[in-house]
């Protein structure tokens, strides 16, 4: 999965589709202003969002066995790829500190697939969790869509997103809102 619910200051609820699921971390809280947005508080929280939507609900929050120092180093991996993606979007290739985060995440063991359900070996550990959100960050660094990695057109809105589209022109984290914004204030302006 790669689409988040969002909610906006405004009350205005609406999806981003993410384009990678490295980047919906992104969206689950952070450091300094995203603070406010912050839902991972404690262990359980983490392991509510791998299996709701990292694993999309294939497992219950009860399989994926997360401490609170995994959380803690969940926070750094969130940082290092709120980091990445902003400095991907403005053409900058990763910090050497960040990229050798990612490399190390990645290097352990992912999260296992498994044929017979619930389609992932468990339980998944934190370990797992950050290589496999580790390696999913190389992957779109490396990838076909690596130069497409965007922020949203709006002044005010800070959304980063990997545009997969086929014509690659996505301008909007969401044309829910902020492309509907604009909109609005462009008939706006021609009313004047
Ligand atoms: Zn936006």
């Amino acid at each position: 999965m790669s689409r988040v619910d969002m909610r906006s200051a405004e009350g205005i609820e609406f999806v981003v589709d993410t384009g990678a699921p490295c980047l919906d971390l992104l969206y689950t809280g952070g450091e300094g202003d995203r603070a406010r947005w912050e839902t991972l508080h404690a262990a359980g929280d983490l392991a509510r969002w791998v299996a709701t939507h990292l694993l999309g609900r294939a497992v219950a929050a009860a399989a994926v066995d997360v401490t609170a120092e995994d959380l803690i180093r969940a926070k750094e991996l969130r940082e290092v790829l709120w980091r990445t993606a902003n400095r991907s979007a403005d053409g900058d290739g990763p910090a050497a500190a960040d990229s050798a985060a990612l490399d190390a995440a990645a290097a352990r063991p992912d999260i296992a697939p498994q044929l017979r359900p619930p389609g992932v070996v468990t339980p998944v550990t934190g370990s797992q969790v950050l290589s496999t959100l580790a390696r999913d960050a190389i992957g779109l660094l490396t990838g076909p869509y690596a130069e497409r990695i965007k922020r949203c057109a709006a002044d005010d809105c800070a959304i980063v997103f990997a545009d997969t589209s086929r014509a690659g022109t996505r301008r909007w984290c969401s044309m829910a809102r902020c492309g509907n914004r604009d909109k609005v204030r462009a008939h706006r302006k021609k009313e004047k």
